[in-house]
């Protein structure tokens, strides 16, 4: 097994490698930056690096000294969390060339899938159901033909777009030119890249995502789906497992999808396969994340498997110790992601100093943090706080378990969403389980209509 890995991340997801690595036994090297010296993941690991400045780009994003901290301090492997370089390929081959090893998959594999309308091109062929639209990346005159074909509302995404970001809707013909353009110019300036690919808008879908394990010998298996659809602009605030608004007929297919799209592509590490799914259970492929992801905890909850820690054993080399028939489902879990954000304001980042935390526990709850009480969330990175994680033997028993743990939860400094999601919780939609991604935005709309009522 590697004997010291580096993590090239921060905050909740760093901790959370790290401690898959101490029940491994391999050493962990924590790089960070001049803004997280009084950070948790530096606290935990065996060895600390720090990497440069504050901006992300002098420290988390800058491959060579990730690369020259991993290679002083004798590291074996690199393990690059969620966002930052984990979906760089640039950043995987550096990794294998200077004899350490990426944990993820093959830097060929993420190229294909990492480029969304090459992945969707790979779909295709394979087959796997996705939505209709130009399946490449395509010019503004071939963009708008095919807009015209498919007809109105139309999204442009960007080739390398994510978080959300780089998505536009067209309305009809006479707007597409200008938001094509205006696509063009913020892909290149975001993404580095301008290439841009049309797809049909799907009116108020579910967002569903099948959680894949596959290994270095072809061996590929799912670990059920997740409902996502709680998003508010396109990013997840709340995420559940299993999904109990589609038919088990549909699960199915989305399994059976989601394997052949990753046998079909080599794909051999954890990664998820995302799906949208119409009123009539029509389903769609849209993306695969070839990584680790925020909401992996849910699944874990519901199968009880470590999918860090099978993550780290199929990068060294190691065939898959379960098999598709012993993958056992186990009641439910809900995961509320609590950001330092202002609900009454946009939802805008609130970082700040935390003067003091109380975190709920008991049965079935569980907390991914690397926040304390005195430490200051910086204004430099994202603004998660922590994921509250509830499971249950049924869903009835999560919705009342993270409700009390809601109420139990205390974080004093900052404006949170822990109150927004305690009424999200109470909302009769949500407790139905029948929600779609337009749910989030009318619910906040329907808050600030009363809110501003009442002030
Ligand atoms: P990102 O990589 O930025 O996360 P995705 O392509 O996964 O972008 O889309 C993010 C979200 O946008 C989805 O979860 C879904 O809610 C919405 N979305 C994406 N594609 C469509 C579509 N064709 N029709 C309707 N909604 C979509």
């Amino acid at each position: 097994m590697f004997k010291k890995i580096l993590i090239a991340n921060r905050g909740e997801i760093a901790v959370r490698i790290i401690r898959a690595c101490k029940e491994m036994g391999i050493k962990t090297v924590a790089v960070y930056s001049k803004a997280d010296e009084d950070a948790l993941h530096k606290e935990l690991a065996s060895e600390t690096v720090c990497i440069g400045e504050a901006p992300s780009s002098e420290s988390y994003l800058n491959m060579e000294r990730i690369i020259s901290a991993a290679t002083l301090t004798g590291c074996d492997a690199i393990h690059p969390g969620f966002g930052f370089l984990s979906e760089n390929t640039q950043f995987a081959r550096m990794v294998e060339k200077c004899g350490m090893t990426f944990i993820g998959p093959n830097p060929d594999v993420m190229e294909k899938m990492g480029n969304k309308a090459e992945a969707i091109k790979s779909m295709k062929e394979a087959g796997v159901p996705i939505v209709p639209g130009s399946y490449k990346a395509v010019s503004l005159e071939e963009g708008h033909k095919i807009a015209d074909e498919i007809g109105y509302p139309v999204l442009i995404k960007a080739s390398l777009g994510g978080g959300g970001k780089g998505i536009k809707r067209v309305n009809s013909t006479d707007e597409f030119e200008a938001l094509y353009l205006e696509a063009k110019d913020e892909a290149k300036k975001f993404f580095g890249n301008d290439e841009i690919y049309v797809e049909k808008f799907i009116v108020a879908p579910k967002h569903v995502e099948v959680q894949m394990m596959c290994d270095k010998h072809g061996n590929v298996i799912h670990l059920f789906e997740r409902n996502c659809s709680m998003q508010r602009r396109n990013q997840k605030m709340l995420e559940e497992a299993p999904c109990q608004s589609i038919s088990q007929n549909l699960k199915n297919k989305l399994y059976d999808a989601a394997v052949k799209a990753c046998k079909y592509v080599g794909y051999d590490s954890v990664g998820t396969i995302e799906f949208i799914i119409d009123k009539n259970e029509n389903c769609y492929f849209i993306e695969m994340n070839t990584r680790i992801q925020v909401e992996h905890a849910v699944t874990e909850e519901i199968t009880h498997i470590d999918i860090v820690k099978n993550m780290i054993k199929i990068a060294y080399g190691l065939p898959l110790s379960i098999k598709q028939e012993d993958v056992k489902l186990y009641g439910h879990a809900i995961e509320c992601r609590i950001t330092a954000e202002d609900m009454l304001n946009d939802f805008r980042p609130n970082p700040g100093k935390i003067n003091f935390m109380h975190t709920p526990g008991g049965l079935g709850v569980r907390i991914d943090t690397s926040v304390y009480t005195g430490y200051t969330i910086s204004p430099w990175y994202d603004s998660m706080i922590l994921k509250l994680v509830v499971s249950g033997q049924s869903r009835l028993e999560c919705i009342r378990r993270m409700r009390a743990s809601l109420e139990e939860l205390i974080i004093d400094g900052v404006k949170t969403t822990t109150e927004f999601h305690y009424l999200l919780l109470h909302h009769p939609t949500f407790i139905l389980g029948n929600y779609d991604t337009t749910f989030v935005e009318s619910f906040i709309k329907e808050f600030d209509e009363n809110a501003k009522r009442l002030r």
